[in-house]
């Protein structure tokens, strides 16, 4: 791209998250079609993480385009402060309240994952405040955990950075273990859920359950390359914050919309949580949308007689709730959660078969929601940093793929077929087979 006008412009101009230095050559993409976008070269890639675990439908979808455009021609945008409503934002909401687990019949608008977990943190703890129990103020979070970066949800974001350099961050936050069974090292040799319910009853026990408002998690953590837990952990965790009050938070921002091959990841391991919080797919990320859902009994305490006084400018945009509603028909008239259990498993299973290199130390599928932990040395699992690799299956093969850690996440667009998956493999067997040990290609 050097030759391009916009590639300096960038440079000179944008700020791009995670980015080190300004060398780095810059890919400016132009368009996209399915599951491929183009850069200002004319060069197509293959986007294997959905760009970044959004994209269900795929991109350049005109469907899409047109209802945006009918509903600016009609009425682009309406907020739902006070009594004022939009069409739009009511026939979405109810939309939502039919494809979530049962008990959460209410629903709040934002404009994605970190303002819904905003949003989220701010109805726990007003719940109890309404209650009479002001000092339930503990958030419980994991570590590795990703929840944003507003203050709250950075707050809550296990990873050091997102929290550190900027002063005081969110006060009365406590980091759990992650249950991520391929890391053994955090378990001491014991049973994954068993050695998390143990720090979690010490942890409430040390707080005080009267001090803790809520806890929470990703069904499946996405920032460590699609972590699930075992399928015992949510029931057993969920029953024990239940047992004292307290609420349970659920990120499915990347997991919701089909990516498991469920509607919500709840779905799959059987556990309803108190508040539901959502983004990304529900548009698929042809608009900024993200909607939080919570049960009955939240809102009445959170909305009350004195109302939740939390809103955004943007909240039930109408829009951008048009477009969800667009996206979730194509989902079903495509049925794209087969298609993502099905792809999904197999390309599970040719992931897998990269494990003859020693590098690749674990895969993982639940759905089209993939990882793979890449290793200095089998025998000790030491983390192989992912970057270069990333970095190479972009440059040689034109696959899309982001790396975090020694994490890749392979998040594909939920339209992804066998011969998209076959592609992604080749590509990744070609770099993977000329890394080395440091994690140079
Ligand atoms: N929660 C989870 C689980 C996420 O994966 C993300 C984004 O990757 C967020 C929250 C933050 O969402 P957003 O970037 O839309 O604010």
């Amino acid at each position: 791209m050097p030759g391009s006008g916009l590639e300096a412009l960038d440079r000179a101009t944008l700020i791009h998250p995670t980015l080190s230095g300004n060398t780095a050559e810059r890919i400016v993409l132009t368009s996209g079609s399915g599951s491929r976008v183009r850069d200002t070269d004319g060069r197509e890639y293959l986007d294997a993480s959905a760009v970044l675990g959004v994209t269900q439908v795929g991109h350049g979808r005109a469907e899409l385009a047109r209802v945006a455009a009918e509903q600016m021609a009609r009425l682009e945008y309406f907020h739902t402060w006070g009594t004022i409503s939009n069409d739009r934002a009511v026939e979405l909401a109810a939309r939502l309240v039919g494809l979530s687990p049962e008990p959460l019949t209410r629903v709040y608008f934002t404009s994605g994952g970190a303002e819904g977990n905003e949003i989220a943190l701010r109805m726990a703890r007003l719940y109890h405040h309404r209650r009479g129990e002001s000092a339930r103020t503990w958030i419980l979070s994991r570590r590795s955990a990703y929840h944003g970066v507003g203050y709250g949800s950075g707050g809550v974001t296990g990873f050091p950075a997102y929290h550190q350099g900027f002063g005081p961050s969110l006060p009365d936050v406590d980091f759990l273990t992650p249950p991520q069974p391929y890391r053994r090292e955090l378990f001491a040799g014991s049973d994954v859920t068993d050695f998390c319910l143990a720090e979690l009853r010490e942890t409430i026990d040390r707080i005080g359950p009267e001090r803790i408002a809520a806890m929470i998690g990703e069904p499946i953590m996405g920032a460590v390359g699609a972590a699930a837990p075992p399928a015992d952990y949510w029931p057993r965790v969920a029953e024990l914050l239940h047992s004292y009050g307290i609420l349970l938070i659920s990120d499915e921002v990347i997991t919701g919309y089909g990516r498991t091959g469920h509607w919500f990841a709840a779905d799959h391991f059987g556990v309803v949580p108190d508040i539901m919080v959502t983004a990304k797919g529900i548009t698929s990320g042809y608009v900024p949308h993200g909607a939080v859902l919570t049960t009955e009994a939240v809102a009445d305490e959170v909305v009350g007689d004195q109302g939740f006084p939390a809103g955004f400018t943007y909240s039930g945009h109408a829009t951008a709730c048009a477009v969800a509603l667009a996206n979730l028909d194509i989902i079903e008239r495509e049925n794209l959660l087969d298609n993502a259990s099905t792809v999904g498993a197999y390309l599970g299973k040719r992931l897998a078969e990269l494990s003859d290199l020693p590098i690749v130390g674990d895969v993982r599928q639940t759905g089209l929601m993939l990882g793979v932990e890449l290793v200095a040395d089998r025998g000790t699992r030491e983390p192989l940093p992912g970057a270069a690799v990333a970095e190479a299956l972009r440059e040689r093969a034109g696959i899309l793929l982001r790396a975090n850690g020694n994490a890749l996440i392979v998040n594909p667009p939920l339209i992804f077929t066998q011969e998209d998956a076959d592609e992604l493999v080749a590509g990744l067997r070609s770099v993977l087979a000329r890394t080395r040990p440091d994690g140079r290609v």
